[in-house]
C-alpha cells in the first residue's frame, strides 16, 4: 500500500499523509486532489513511501492523483523544500505559491492549446443565478463553472455537450469566446546582433567557457555599458547547448520591452513570459511550455525563479540589486539569492548583472567566490555629467531651483526631453494644519495619508484607506488646510506654470495603473510627444529614451540619513540609475540632482560616477560596525492588536532563543519602523550571527521552540536576510 506524503497550501509546516492504492513512485511531483477537513484540496505529492507515523485508522484515502500534467520534477522540489527551509515556510505553501493559479484547483483541467475559452462578461459576472429560469439546470451549472474562471473548449465540450447553451449565453451577452493564440503569424529573420566590443565579449567568453558547471558571476557595467547584449549573446549560446536560459527582471513593466528584444534577436526559439500581470491562463500556458521544455527562453520577475526548467543551461538576474527581487511578505524569499542555489543544484552558470550591485554581491565578487566580470565604458554617448543644485542658495518655488527651471526650459526650447525625477521615498504631499502642525495621519497606521489632487482624495499608502479631506483642521478649526511635499501631480502642475507651452507627462503608479496606460506613455515618449516626464522610480529602471538629455532629481536628501542602513547604498543604486536615462542617443546627457549636501560623500561618489570607490567605503564601514555583509541577520516579526503584546511575545520568544546555546547575538525587542499598519501593531526581534550556518542552525531550533509554544494572540514570522526594518 502506498502512501502518499503531499504539501498543502495550509500555514503549518507539516506534510499530510494520503493513502493511495494506485500511486508509485512515478508519481511524485504530481498534483493530488484529497480530503481536507470537510473540504477537498489539491497538493502536490512530494513523497511516495509505504509507511507513516500516523495510525492507519486515521488515515484517509486521497481521492484521485492528477495525472493530466507531466510531474514537477525533483530538482525542482528540491529548490523548493531548500527555500521552505532556509526562509522557514511552510513547503506546501512554497509549493503551491510557486504553481499557477490554475493548478491550485481541481475545477479546472489545463485547456488545450489553440481552441477558444469562454469567459464571463461584465454583464455575466453581474448575473445572479436566481435571474435564471428554476429548471435551467444546466445553465445554472454552467454560470457557477464560469465564476470558477475561463472555460476552456475542451472541457466545456465534456461538462456542456449542448453547444446552443454555450452560444445562447453569448448570444445574451454573458459569455464571451476568445481565440486562444495557437501559433503566432509567420515570424521575420532575426535581428543582428551588434558586433560586441572587447569587455563584452571577453564576459560573453568567460560565462560560456563555463556552461554546463556551476559558476556564479557578477556583470559589473556601468549604465549604457551592453549588459544586455552580454545577457543575449550567453543565452545564444545556451540554445545551441540546447538548454533553456532563465532570464530574471525586477519590474512586470520592464518585460514587453524585454521581450520585443529577446523575439527579434531569437525570432525561431520560443519565448514566455511568467509574471503575477499575466491572465491565468496566460500564466498556466507559458509555465507549462517551459515546464514541457517547448519555451526555450523564459523571463520573467522573481516569481518565475520557480518557474520548472528541466533542461536549465543559463540563470541570468538582471538588476540584481532591486529589491523587489525580495518578496515583502508572507514567503518573504530573495529570488536572487535562490537563483544562485538553484545555478548551484543544476550545475550551471549564474550572471548578476548590474552598475550598482547589492554590497553582498560586491562582497562576493571581491572576495573570489563570485567571478567579476566588468564592463566600463558606455556605449554611444559618454557618461552622463552629474552635478549638485545647493538648494541653499537657490530657494525654491513648488519644489523647484531656478538652476533647474533654466536648465529644462533650454532643453524644451532646443526640442530635447527632460526628467523630473521626484525620490518617492517620504516625498508625497501629505495635509497639514500650518496654525496648529496637524498632520494627516491614518488612523489605523502610523503613516500619513497622501493628498491625490484630481480627486480630492486622502490614501493610506500602507493599508489602502482611503477617506476624504477634511474641511477644517480636526484639532483647532483652522480652513486653510494646505498640502507639504512635493508629489508627483504638484511637480507636474507647476511644472506647467513655470514651462507654459511644454508638453507635461507625468508617469507614476496613479497614471500607469491601466494595463496597457504604460505601453501608450513609451509610444508617446518615442514619438516625441512630450517634453518633459515627470516621475517617480518606475522611470528609473532599463527604459531607453534617446531623446532624453536631461535628469533633474529632487528630494533625494532624506535617504542620506534614514536610519535604515540600506538607504544610502539603494540611493546610490538610484540615482546612478536614473541618471543613465541621461543621453543615450549620442549626446552627452546631464544630471542635476537638488540637494541641501553637496559635499556629501555620496554625492561625490556619484559625480564621479565611481561604484568601486563607494561601495569599498561602505563595506568598511559596514565591516567596522557589524553589519551585513559581514553579519548575517534574521527579524523575528510579530503583529498584534496592541504594541503590548507583539512586545511580550518577543520577550518570550528571547528567551526561548537564549535557552539555545547557539552563539547569536540577540537584539531587543523594538516597535517596527512603521510601527502600526491596517490597525495592528508591529513589533520586532533581531538576531545575527557572523556564521551564516551558525544563523541557520539557530533559526531552525527556534523556529521549532516558537511553532511547539502555546498558542499567542500576536501573529509572527520569520524573515531571514531582511531588506527592510
Ligand atoms: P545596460 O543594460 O548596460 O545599461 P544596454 O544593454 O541597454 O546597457 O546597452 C545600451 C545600448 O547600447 C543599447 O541600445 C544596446 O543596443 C547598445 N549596444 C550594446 N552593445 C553594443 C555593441 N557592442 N555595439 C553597438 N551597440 C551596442
Ligand atoms: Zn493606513
Ligand atoms: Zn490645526
Amino acid at each position: 500500500m502506498s502512501i502518499l506524503r503531499v504539501a498543502l497550501d495550509v500555514p503549518v509546516a507539516t506534510l499530510f499523509d494520503y493513502i493511495a492504492p494506485d500511486a508509485t513512485e512515478a508519481d511524485t511531483g504530481r498534483r493530488v486532489l484529497v480530503p481536507f477537513g470537510k473540504k477537498q484540496a489539491v497538493g502536490i505529492i512530494v513523497e511516495v513511501t509505504d509507511s507513516s507515523e500516523v495510525p492507519a485508522v486515521r488515515l484517509k484515502t486521497a481521492l484521485c492523483v492528477l495525472r493530466d500534467l507531466p510531474p514537477l520534477a525533483d530538482e525542482d522540489l528540491q529548490l523548493m523544500r531548500f527555500a521552505s527551509d532556509y526562509y522557514h515556510h511552510p513547503l506546501g505553501a512554497v509549493v503551491m505559491s510557486a504553481l499557477p493559479t490554475r493548478l491550485r484547483r481541481f475545477a479546472n483541467p489545463p485547456t488545450p492549446r489553440g481552441s477558444a475559452t469562454y469567459l464571463l462578461t461584465a454583464a455575466g459576472m453581474a448575473l445572479e443565478s436566481s435571474a435564471l429560469p428554476p429548471r435551467a439546470h444546466a445553465q445554472r451549472r454552467l454560470l457557477e463553472r464560469l465564476r470558477q474562471g475561463p472555460l476552456g473548449h475542451a472541457e466545456a465540450r465534456v461538462l456542456f455537450p449542448e453547444t446552443l447553451l454555450l452560444q445562447r449565453f453569448v448570444a445574451r451577452g454573458w459569455i464571451r469566446a476568445q481565440e486562444t493564440e495557437a501559433g503566432k503569424s509567420p515570424l521575420p529573420g532575426a535581428t543582428p546582433a551588434p558586433e560586441l566590443n572587447a569587455e563584452q565579449a571577453r564576459a560573453v567568453a568567460e560565462i560560456c567557457a563555463q556552461l554546463g558547471s556551476f559558476r556564479p558571476f557578477l556583470l559589473l557595467g556601468i549604465t549604457g555599458s551592453g549588459k544586455t547584449e552580454v545577457y543575449l549573446h550567453a543565452i545564444s549560446a545556451t540554445l545551441s547547448a540546447d538548454r533553456q536560459a532563465l532570464l530574471l527582471v525586477p519590474e512586470i513593466a520592464l518585460t514587453p520591452q524585454l521581450e520585443a528584444l529577446v523575439e527579434s534577436r531569437f525570432p525561431h526559439i520560443c519565448t514566455v513570459s511568467l509574471h503575477s500581470g499575466l491572465s491565468e491562463t496566460e500564466r498556466l500556458e507559458h509555465w507549462r511550455a517551459a515546464r514541457d521544455g517547448r519555451a526555450r527562453i523564459v523571463l520573467g520577475t522573481r516569481l518565475a525563479v520557480f518557474a520548472p526548467l528541466p533542461e536549465l543551461g543559463l540563470i541570468v538576474v538582471d538588476e540584481e540589486q532591486d529589491s523587489s527581487f525580495k518578496q515583502g511578505e508572507g514567503f518573504r524569499y530573495s529570488a536572487r539569492d535562490l537563483a544562485v542555489i538553484r545555478a548551484r543544484q543544476r550545475g550551471v552558470p549564474v550572471v548578476l548583472g548590474s552598475a550598482t550591485p547589492a554590497l553582498e554581491t560586491y562582497h562576493n565578487a571581491a572576495s573570489g567566490r563570485y567571478t567579476q566580470l566588468i564592463l566600463s565604458s558606455r556605449i554611444g554617448a559618454p557618461p552622463p555629467r552629474i552635478s549638485c543644485i545647493d538648494t541653499r542658495g537657490d530657494p525654491l518655488a513648488d519644489g523647484l531651483s531656478g538652476r533647474l527651471l533654466t536648465a529644462l526650459r533650454e532643453r524644451v526650447g532646443s526640442n530635447e526631453q527632460a526628467l523630473v525625477f521626484i525620490n518617492r521615498r517620504g516625498y508625497a504631499p501629505v495635509l497639514m494644519c500650518r496654525s496648529c502642525g496637524w498632520l494627516s495621519g491614518c488612523h489605523r497606521c502610523s503613516a500619513q495619508l497622501v493628498l491625490h489632487l484630481p480627486e480630492r482624495r486622502l490614501h493610506c499608502h500602507h493599508c489602502g484607506h482611503i477617506a476624504p479631506p477634511p474641511i477644517a483642521c480636526p484639532d483647532c478649526g483652522n480652513p486653510d488646510l494646505a498640502p507639504v511635499g512635493h508629489g508627483t501631480q504638484r511637480v507636474e502642475e507647476a511644472l506647467a506654470r513655470h514651462l507654459p507651452g511644454a508638453r507635461i507627462l507625468r508617469i507614476d503608479r496613479d497614471t500607469t495603473r491601466r494595463r496597457r496606460a504604460w505601453a501608450d506613455m513609451r509610444k508617446r515618449i518615442q514619438e516625441r510627444d512630450v517634453d518633459v516626464l515627470v516621475g517617480t522610480q518606475i522611470l528609473a529602471k532599463g527604459h531607453d529614451f534617446p531623446h532624453l538629455n536631461l535628469v533633474g532629481v529632487l528630494n533625494a536628501d532624506s535617504q542620506l540619513y534614514s536610519s535604515d542602513f540600506r538607504a544610502a547604498e539603494r540611493l546610490f543604486a538610484l540615482l546612478t540609475q536614473v541618471a543613465g536615462r541621461a543621453g543615450r542617443g549620442g549626446t552627452q546627457g546631464e544630471v542635476l540632482i537638488q540637494t541641501e549636501f553637496p559635499h556629501h560623500p555620496l554625492y561625490e561618489a556619484l559625480r564621479q560616477q565611481d561604484y568601486r570607490a563607494y561601495a569599498e567605503a561602505t563595506l568598511a564601514e559596514r565591516r567596522q560596525a557589524g553589519f551585513p555583509p559581514f553579519v548575517h541577520q534574521a527579524l523575528l516579526r510579530a503583529e498584534a492588536p496592541r504594541l503590548a503584546i507583539a512586545l511580550e511575545f518577543l520577550a518570550g520568544a528571547a528567551r526561548t532563543a537564549r535557552t539555545i546555546n547557539a552563539g547569536v547575538t540577540l537584539y531587543d525587542p523594538v516597535p517596527a519602523a512603521l510601527p502600526r499598519r491596517a490597525g495592528r501593531e508591529r513589533a520586532q526581534l533581531l538576531v545575527q550571527s557572523d556564521s551564516r550556518q551558525r544563523l541557520r542552525d539557530f533559526l531552525g531550533a527556534w523556529h521549532a521552540a516558537l511553532a511547539q509554544a502555546r498558542a499567542t494572540p500576536a501573529r509572527w514570522s520569520l524573515d531571514v536576510d531582511p531588506l527592510e526594518f
